[in-house]
């Protein structure tokens, strides 16, 4: 049965330097995983946990991917204004 309400803990080791590293707290042997970690199968590398899938879950693999092409994005603008 799907569960889309499933809760993660994510922790923010360093919120002043780093407000985009997000790390989840896998819910069974309480491990630090990076979205890289579980993009591809949502499954935890440590104790190979199934992760459910939820809109937290969601957004944190998904954060990363939209911040890489945010900057992307930007720094092709700033560039076509330079010319
Ligand atoms: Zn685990």
């Amino acid at each position: 049965m799907k569960n889309l309400n499933a809760k993660y803990h994510f922790l923010r080791p360093n919120p002043e330097l780093l407000p985009e590293a997000r790390y989840l707290i896998c819910p069974k042997c309480k491990e630090m995983l990076a979205p890289a970690d579980i993009e591809s199968f949502a499954t935890c590398p440590f104790c190979n946990t199934h992760l459910e899938y939820s809109n937290d879950l969601e957004d944190f693999i998904l954060a990363p991917l939209v911040a890489q092409w945010m900057n992307s994005t930007s720094a092709l603008a700033a560039r076509m204004r330079i010319h």
